[in-house]
């Protein structure tokens, strides 16, 4: 058998282009084919095309594809070890077309913590319009699944590391459970990404992930994918993404395949920066708590060691002093700059008041966003300068030094009651 290539390999030389081609000549760099539709020679060489497996691009938003997005799929699944990929306009794309096409009215879902708008698909897609019935898992505990299941349960989804609490699944266990309750288990990895944890190794079923993060790196793409078997794939491609349209833009797949041929080297950079910020942080006396894997302190520490390489490059943190020192925090940052969005070369920071501005502050503490919680997507910059950065911010803050972290009076529910949001 071939040896399997190497991530950096792959990243760079994965995936085919999907046309024959008779010239003795290639452009090294992929082209960007923007053309929405294809002629074909005859109507008989069209109808044999969507008959042929759909071999050729017809037209960019239907199942057939666009050929420079086609080779990002190409390019994806062999990242993953996967057989099919389909990639989407955006992460958010990704992760309902997955959830729309895998579960039905009266079926049951049960998601870990998941990223904040994947909660508000369960509440407000799923549930309030097609009448599926959801669980929010509060609990990291595997062990915990079976009380979440029932008969109707279909779907188990996690995202893993949790954005923004930074927790870690056991996901071997997690799939050994869920297949034997024949629950199908999709993973959001936007966090890890295919360079620190495999998830398809692990048992996971189906990913659905953000490209628009440390996949592009860059933050100037948005787009997304599925990752699965090809029957999976085939279903959904010729299913529900046709009729719901959320095809990803040629120039954006084509964006991101140039971001993704160094995702190999800007992961341990990202990983490597991430834990010198978070130990850091966590001894200096100004912080009530450190969210990363990476450290001994944390909950999952060994947990992650077991399933990833590398512990990514987002934490989170508490500063003592609550909001206001949160915030004063991230505004006199003079690297990392106050804004949203993760995985790309500049230092992103933003509060828990900030993303979560909708929740209560008891919801908030109960999710563990205690008052100064800040999130750091930590970029491409050198270590040392962002270290730098955080110490003269926080030097400028006003503590009270006995300040302890709060007690949520629901510290032992394991369920998450959904905090609703209004779609206006
Ligand atoms: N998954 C996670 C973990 C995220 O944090 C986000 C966005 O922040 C998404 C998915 C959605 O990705 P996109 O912005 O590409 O739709």
């Amino acid at each position: 058998m071939e040896k399997k290539r190497g991530f950096g390999t792959t990243v760079i030389h994965g995936g085919k282009w999907p046309y024959d081609s008779n010239s003795p000549t290639a452009p090294v760099v992929a082209p960007i084919i923007m053309s929405t539709t294809f002629e074909y020679d005859t109507v008989e060489d069209h109808q044999a095309s969507i008959f042929g497996d759909l071999r050729y691009p017809m037209y960019t938003r239907a199942a057939s594809g666009n050929p420079t997005t086609r080779l990002l799929e190409s390019k994806l699944a062999e990242l993953y070890g996967a057989e099919a990929t389909l990639a989407t306009a955006s992460g958010m794309s990704a992760i309902n077309l997955t959830l729309m096409h895998l579960l039905n009215r009266g079926d049951h879902v049960v998601m870990g913590r998941c990223y904040r708008l994947t909660h508000n698909i369960a509440q407000q897609i799923l549930g309030d319009k097609m009448g599926v019935d959801y669980t929010l898992m509060l609990s990291e505990d595997i062990k915990d699944l079976p009380k979440f299941f029932n008969e109707r349960t279909k779907v188990l989804m996690l995202d893993i590391p949790t954005n923004p609490m930074i927790t870690v699944y056991d996901l071997q266990e997690a799939c050994r459970i869920a297949h034997e309750h024949g629950i199908i288990v999709v993973v959001d990895d936007t966090c890890s990404t295919p360079i620190n944890m495999q998830p398809f190794e692990l048992g996971v079923d189906i990913v659905s992930i953000s490209l628009t993060k440390y996949l592009c790196g860059h933050g100037d793409a948005v787009g997304g994918a599925i990752i699965s078997n090809a029957k999976t794939i085939k279903q959904i491609r010729q299913g529900l993404y046709p009729r719901i349209g959320p095809a990803i833009s040629p120039f954006n797949a084509w964006l991101i395949m140039q971001g993704l041929k160094t995702l190999h080297l800007r992961m341990p950079q990202h990983n490597n920066s991430t834990q010198a910020l978070a130990e850091f942080l966590e001894k200096h006396p100004k912080v009530l708590k450190v969210n990363y894997p990476g450290l001994p302190s944390h909950p999952q520490y060994e947990l992650a060691h077991k399933l990833m390489s590398g512990f990514g490059g987002m934490l989170s943190f508490v500063v003592k002093g609550g909001d206001a020192n949160g915030t004063a925090l991230t505004n006199l940052l003079k690297i990392g700059k106050v804004g949203t969005s993760f995985g790309q070369a500049e230092t992103m920071v933003e509060t828990g008041w900030m993303s979560h501005y909708e929740w209560s502050m008891e919801d908030r503490i109960h999710f563990g966003l205690y008052p100064g919680f800040v999130r750091v997507s930590v970029g491409l910059e050198e270590a040392e300068d962002l270290i730098a950065d955080f110490e003269q911010a926080l030097a400028q803050l006003d503590v009270n030094p006995e300040e302890m972290l709060p007690v949520s009076a629901r510290e032992m529910e394991l369920e998450w009651k959904p905090v609703v949001t209004k779609m206006e």
